[in-house]
């Protein structure tokens, strides 16, 4: 068994003592495959979070695995998980790692169980409008697959072509048509997750419940360290039948902002609401002489409704300056919505950054807090963007994007230390949510006992409930 290491830096070294010739033999027989390749174990030290690309770049594995474990059926998870338990092994549950915090990583070694050999599992039921699926079902091929018989997940994260649904399940993953439809959170019906006990438990709500509190947030969120997901039942909705898109000029990020506060107090919902300060619109607008901030606007639904929310829409966005600029740019953008090859171009330079974070606060904080964040974070990047983007009534999520060129990849990740340190100690200063979607993942795990403040107790209690050996995903959370 590998000796407990903190998550951070990275510095860490492959653990020392491998796992007993006798637990691999016994996981043999559970599984479909135990891997130990040395390649395929290196694989475990890397999501999609930049700093873990990093240390790829430069010849780091650190939190490595023991052995990757392919399963083909819940069964098979049930019977890893009792016996790791049994043994104390760490077992770290991954999909696709599209996380782009480190919430895959396995920082105390053991084992990593690779979920995507489930099989893909699928029912409709239009008269209820929901789906059911295998968790590992990947995102982009359900909402396809939906479209084609009319209906629409309302979930639609950047990450839809490389992300699963018991992967947004486990990272309280959101979308970018949030304002209208929700969270993840708020579009689960149920779900199916089998504990590290090896018992298979079900969560539903069929279409609400009151006995008692709704256990099914329990999970939402949890990243794999309190069981592991493997069938989800998911809302659906029909696609609207009409859609209008507006882009704006907007003279300031606090315009925008009041905007954005006074279109939800007014009860309107569209589907696509970002705000782009006037660093990041010259990118959105795709015009480098672009010199203010703008907007997107989006309305879905019956056609009159539509057509009545846009000109509402556009009365409030006139009474704070805005200037009506046409549909193209916002139509462009719903066409290149899933592409992120500027962030991981310059990610895969020697020596470059590209990092996002995104937090969260309420109207009264945002303001303050976007603004110190600018300032705090200008001498540590070369362009230092951000956006607003999931709107609620009572505040929004600003979402930054980081571009830096350094010397090599070593300067580079001693820089995103200095940038995450920075943006996570101004966010506590601001009593600001520490992360909107992207979770905790190893880069906010040291950050989660302030975050949560006296709920991190219960949080604790939870654990030592459900995962008395506490083997699934050790060291995220806090925990
Ligand atoms: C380009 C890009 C854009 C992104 N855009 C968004 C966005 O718009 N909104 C958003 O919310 N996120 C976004 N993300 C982050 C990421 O895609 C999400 O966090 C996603 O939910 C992770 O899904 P995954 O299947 O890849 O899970 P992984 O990354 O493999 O795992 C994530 C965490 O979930 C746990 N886990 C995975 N599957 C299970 C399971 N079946 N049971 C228990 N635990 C499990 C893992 O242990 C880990 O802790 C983006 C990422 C990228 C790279």
């Amino acid at each position: 068994m590998a000796a407990p290491r903190p998550p951070g830096s990275g510095r860490q070294e492959v653990p020392e003592v491998p796992l007993s010739e006798s637990f691999l033999n016994q996981l043999a027989g559970l599984v479909d495959q135990v891997v130990t390749d040395p390649a395929a174990l290196d694989a475990t030290s890397h999501d999609t979070w930049p700093m873990t690309t990093k240390w790829a770049a430069v010849g780091r594995h650190p939190y490595r695995a023991e052995a990757v474990v392919k399963v083909s059926s819940p069964d098979q998870i049930a019977a890893l998980l009792k016996a790791a338990s049994r043994a104390g092994v760490p077992v770290t549950p991954r999909a696709l790692a599209s996380s782009v915090t480190g919430q895959p990583i396995p920082t105390r070694g053991g084992v990593v169980l690779d979920v995507n050999g489930l099989p893909r599992t699928r029912t409709v039921n239009q008269t209820d409008l929901t789906v059911t699926v295998s968790a590992n079902y990947l995102g982009s091929a359900l909402e396809d697959e939906l479209g084609q018989l009319g209906f629409t997940l309302g979930h639609s994260p950047q990450s839809l072509l490389r992300s699963t649904v018991g992967g947004w399940l486990s990272t309280l993953a959101t979308g970018q048509f949030s304002s209208l439809y929700g969270g993840i959170e708020d579009l689960v019906v149920g779900y199916t997750v089998i504990l590290a006990t090896g018992q298979s438990i079900k969560l539903q709500a069929k279409p609400r419940a009151a006995m008692g509190p709704d256990l099914r947030q329990l999970f939402i969120g949890s990243e794999g360290t309190l069981g592991v997901i493997t069938e989800v039942t998911l809302k659906i909705f029909p696609i609207a039948p009409a859609e209008s898109l507006q882009t704006y000029a907007i003279p300031s990020v606090h315009d925008g902002l009041t905007f954005m506060r006074a279109q939800g107090a007014a009860g309107l919902r569209p589907f696509l609401l970002r705000l782009y300060d006037a660093d990041e619109a010259k990118h959105a607008m795709v015009d480098p002489t672009f010199d203010s901030c703008c907007l997107f606007l989006g309305s879905r639904g019956l056609p009159g409704l539509v057509e009545a929310e846009m000109a509402a829409l556009d009365e409030l966005v006139r009474q704070i300056g805005g200037r009506p600029l046409g549909p193209a740019a916002t139509a462009a953008w719903m066409e290149r919505r899933f592409d992120f090859s500027s962030v991981e171009r310059q990610v895969a330079k020697p020596g470059g950054i590209a990092e996002t974070i995104e937090v969260a606060h309420y109207w009264s904080g945002i303001e303050g807090l976007y603004e110190d964040l600018k300032r705090a974070l200008a001498p540590l990047a070369d362009e230092v963007l951000a956006h607003f983007s999931h709107v609620y009534n009572q505040g929004t999520s600003m979402y930054m994007i980081l571009f830096a060129q350094t010397a090599d990849d070593e300067t580079a990740i001693d820089r995103l230390e200095r940038i995450w340190s920075t943006t996570m100690d101004l966010c506590l200063e601001h009593g600001a949510e520490l992360s909107h979607h992207h979770g905790g993942g190893l880069v906010r795990s040291p950050y989660s006992k302030r975050s949560l403040g006296s709920a991190h107790l219960v949080l604790e209690k939870v654990k030592r409930a459900l995962d008395p050996a506490g083997v699934l995903n050790p060291g995220k959370l806090g925990l």
